[in-house]
């Protein structure tokens, strides 16, 4: 019999969350290279919305789903942790309810190992959780803790996550190293680390969307930014496999939804993404795409526009940050004058709708004014985008993280339920008080455009 796996996405425990095309894209694709070299592999995902003892059973209110797969999560309110206890808002558990996530640990007699990932640093409660639980129904079974909070947080996570085995570096290798120490190998032959087995999606309860990467590693250093502490190295795919992938989804599962996962989709498109993108316009699949992280404005010509809006893009999120170009000079260098006039102009000129096209504003930024925000936003109105407001998390490792850990208020370097973005953590009293403003400016420019 095949050894197995248990794989746990878990969940997340926060003042808001959002399903924008969030999937566990690194633990799927472990899933399916585990999968794929011999391991029998459980993959339980907390933020399962179609999980089908919540949806018959469950005593709390459905979520309502929207558009292309996005949509809210399962939710109960629970006790704030200490740190948070005097933030004026709920805190909730988003996911399957605690018994629901028991009973699916129970269908594995004897797992070999449970592997668990971690996103945001400051949801490690639900990381906490899942490994208390994991260990309550399989005791002795090792439990190896990665992701993004056990590198970013590696110490933090060694101490409270209660995790066997804390995976500090990057890929398979670390993984199998863990493993190792654990007696545990792959059962086929020789590992093929090089191998991209396509990520598990067809283990989840129903596939709501695909998200694909056409690469990893993003040529930019942006100063608030953890891209390249988390992936130093920038590695493309061929632009064939990722269309074969897309087929693949397409015609075995009837996949029509497909987010990039990208951090640089668009750098250099001409011999790569814009290559992927002429043959999925000609194949004429009907398809749609959307770009949850950032497009770079830069990249967007007149040329790539109109290939975006043939492939079937649907959703397109463009990186302004700010209009404040001395910011950029400072943070990111991303954008010179008339970039992003000319990114929307290209746009509009394609057939895109202004609904269509989102412009990411950054808030709550140290030393940054409340009024570059207004100003931002309505520069982002007056270019007909869409403003959205991108809370300011300070990340660890960041060349940012030394200058926010001075001006925060919070402390920091000791607790990472302070990086919450909610909280606007870089941000004074006075300066907070003003994002209901900021907030209302918003949905008035968005009301202009519905
Ligand atoms: S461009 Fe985006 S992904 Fe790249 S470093 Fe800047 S914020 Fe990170």
């Amino acid at each position: 019999m095949k050894p197995s796996l248990i794989l746990i996405n878990p969940w997340i425990y926060d003042f808001s969350a959002y399903d924008l095309w969030s999937k566990p894209f690194g633990l799927l694709c472990l899933a399916g290279w585990l999968r794929e070299s011999g391991f029998n592999i459980h993959f339980i995902d907390c933020l399962d919305i179609h999980h089908p003892d919540m949806t018959e059973n469950s005593s709390l209110k459905p979520p309502k789903r929207h558009l292309y797969g996005t949509g809210k999560f399962w939710r109960e309110v629970v006790p704030k942790p200490s740190p948070l206890q005097d933030i004026p808002r709920p805190y909730s558990r988003y996911g399957l309810l605690p018994e629901v996530f028991e009973q699916e640990l129970r269908k594995i007699r004897k797992p070999s190992a449970i592997l668990i990932t971690a996103l945001m640093t400051y949801w490690y409660p639900g990381v906490m959780e899942a490994i208390r639980l994991a260990k309550r129904v399989h005791p002795g079974v090792p439990v190896i803790l990665g992701g993004i909070y056990a590198r970013l947080c590696h110490e933090h996570a060694v101490i409270n996550s209660g995790a066997d085995s804390v995976v500090s570096g990057h890929g398979k290798a670390s993984l199998l190293a863990a493993l190792d120490e654990y007696g545990i190998r792959l059962p086929g032959n020789r590992p093929d680390l090089r191998s991209l087995a396509y990520p598990a999606f067809d283990l989840l309860t129903e596939i709501d969307y695909v998200c694909m990467m056409t690469s990893s590693g993003c040529p930019y250093r942006c100063q608030y930014c953890a891209s390249h502490f988390l992936q130093p190295e920038r590695v493309k795919r061929d632009p064939d496999e990722v269309l074969e992938e897309i087929v693949f989804w397409h015609q075995d599962f009837a996949v029509q939804d497909f987010a990039f996962y990208d951090d640089a989709l668009l750098v250099a498109p001409g011999n790569h993404a814009g290559l992927l993108f002429e043959g999925l316009a000609r194949l004429n699949l009907n398809l749609r795409f959307h770009t949850p992280n950032a497009l770079h404005v830069r990249e967007i010509t007149g040329e790539i526009s109109r290939l975006l809006h043939r492939t079937g893009f649907r959703t397109i999120r463009l990186g302004l940050e700010t209009s404040d170009l001395s910011l950029h000079r400072d943070l990111d260098n991303k954008l010179s004058g008339g970039d992003f006039e000319r990114a929307m102009h290209n746009l509009l000129e394609a057939g895109f709708d202004t609904r269509q096209i989102g412009a990411y504003i950054l808030i709550g930024l140290p030393g940054q004014t409340v009024d570059s925000v207004i100003e931002t936003i309505n520069f982002a109105g007056a270019n007909a985008a869409i403003p959205y407001l991108s809370e300011y998390s300070p990340i660890p490792h960041t060349p940012l993280w030394e200058k926010a850990v001075a001006c925060s208020e919070h402390d920091l370097s000791s607790e990472p339920l302070f990086h919450n973005n909610t909280l606007l953590p870089c941000w004074d009293e006075a300066k907070k008080k003003e994002l209901l403003r900021l907030k209302r400016l918003v949905s008035e420019i968005r009301e202009r455009y519905r």
